[in-house]
């Protein structure tokens, strides 16, 4: 079950929020906390920087990020999300492409 959006003007969001529980079958967790809050730094789609540094892009099981103004918002469209690191994993993406390419080696 996908809880959309019903305005047209949501459609880009609604792709996030599809990708997100199509995510969720597959075994991905949420890395969202408190408040929608993305847990840091796997809920983050640049884990490496701090965790003050705004940002412009979210992961997809966190769905969102924490912008300039401090707010916890939804990125505009999927462009703006990645699949993180422990998410790869959870979805077997990270070991499948082990696999694919070892055997070219
Ligand atoms: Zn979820």
């Amino acid at each position: 079950m996908v809880h959309a959006f019903a305005d047209p003007k949501q459609a880009q969001q609604n792709n996030i929020v599809i990708a997100h529980e199509l995510l969720h079958a597959l075994g991905a967790s949420d890395k969202y906390g408190v408040g929608g809050r993305p847990v840091y730094p796997q809920g983050y789609a640049e884990p490496d920087w701090p965790e003050q540094m705004p940002r412009q892009a979210a992961e997809i099981m966190a769905g969102r990020y924490v912008n300039a103004a401090g707010r916890v918002v939804m990125p505009p469209s999927l462009e703006q999300c990645v699949i993180g690191a422990q998410t790869e994993h959870e979805i077997n993406v990270d070991a499948g492409f082990r696999q694919q390419y070892a055997s070219s080696n």
